[in-house]
């Protein structure tokens, strides 16, 4: 497959490859299509508050409605759409509708929108994200952006500048991922970040006395630089138990909920969240 492609170039005229190119070709087409008819789902999973039980935020995830495949996770196209620029398009459609969703929920509760770099460089992200809170009449301080330590990589000097504006527009920044690819703690520094998301291989491997050392010396830089800490990739209740003996005192993953459709999210997540604020 595409493995050979680096070692023979004649093997651009293999029929093999030229049908997955072919494939590749159709999905994009596809794509583009599906933006345009608004075909891609945005589902919530929550952020929970580990001391409480109580949904603080909900971290908007797209999927891909295909009409003879169904629900497609955003791993097979969000790489598909940065390489032919319809992340923009994209992301602006994603942000739009989890404005518009967060309108209807509970007004103690934010909403999280996954940035790809792409959109960061594109020079147009402060505005997109204007017009989606005018649009939605969402609070700028209900509105929160994930990024990753792979906007420091490129053109960064720029991309710290948007951020600033967005700061500026009152709306939250947390970086997402933490610990993986580019590893350093410089990069909490690097901004004045309102969140740290610590990926979810530290959570996994969260019985080893090392990562528990290197957890604790994340907390305790994030807790200096007055950052929120959430624990990615919840899965168990002994994870929970071990986050919370770390001082992190919000978590996310399967162990609350899985990524679910807004529908389901107003009847179980925020339902739970409410029930607990009037008991
Ligand atoms: P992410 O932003 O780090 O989101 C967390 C991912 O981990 C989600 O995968 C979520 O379903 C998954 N997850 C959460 N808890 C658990 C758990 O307990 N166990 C396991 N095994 N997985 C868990 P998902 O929805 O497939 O999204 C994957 C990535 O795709 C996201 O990672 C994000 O980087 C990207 N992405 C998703 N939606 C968007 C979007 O609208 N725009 C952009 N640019 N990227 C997006
Ligand atoms: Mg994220
Ligand atoms: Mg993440
Ligand atoms: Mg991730």
């Amino acid at each position: 497959k595409s493995k050979n492609a680096g070692r023979n170039c004649f093997h651009v005229y293999s029929p093999e490859l030229k049908a997955e190119a072919d494939q590749r070709n159709i999905l994009e087409i596809e794509l583009r299509e599906a933006i345009w008819r608004e075909e891609i789902e945005v589902f919530y999973q929550p952020v929970v508050e580990l001391g409480t039980g109580r949904t603080k935020s909900v971290e908007a995830l797209a999927r891909w409605r295909h009409c003879t495949r169904g629900l497609i996770p955003p791993a097979e196209f969000i790489p598909v759409a940065e390489e032919c620029g319809l992340i923009v398009e994209l992301g602006n459609l994603v942000l739009a509708k989890a404005c518009r969703h967060a309108m209807m929920m509970p007004d103690d509760i934010k909403v999280a929108v996954n940035l790809s770099a792409l959109q960061l460089a594109s020079g147009n992200l402060v505005d997109s994200v204007m017009y989606a809170l005018a649009d939605s009449g969402l609070a700028e301080t209900r509105l929160e952006l994930e990024i990753t330590e792979s906007v420091f990589l490129a053109d960064s000097q720029e991309n710290l500048k948007t951020l600033e504006r967005l700061r500026r527009l009152g709306v939250s920044i947390a970086l997402d991922d933490f610990g993986v690819g580019y590893s350093s703690l410089s990069y909490l520094t690097a901004f004045p970040f309102n969140k740290v998301k610590i990926d979810k291989s530290f959570i996994d491997r969260i019985g080893r006395s090392e990562t528990v050392a290197v957890l604790g010396s994340i907390v305790q830089l994030a807790k200096t630089l007055n950052l929120s800490i959430v624990a990615e990739g919840v899965e168990t209740y002994e994870q929970v138990e071990k986050v919370r003996l770390l001082g992190i005192a919000l978590g996310q993953g399967y162990f609350f909920s899985k990524p679910v459709p807004f529908g389901e999210l107003l009847l179980q997540g925020l339902a739970e969240s409410e029930r607990q604020a009037v008991a």
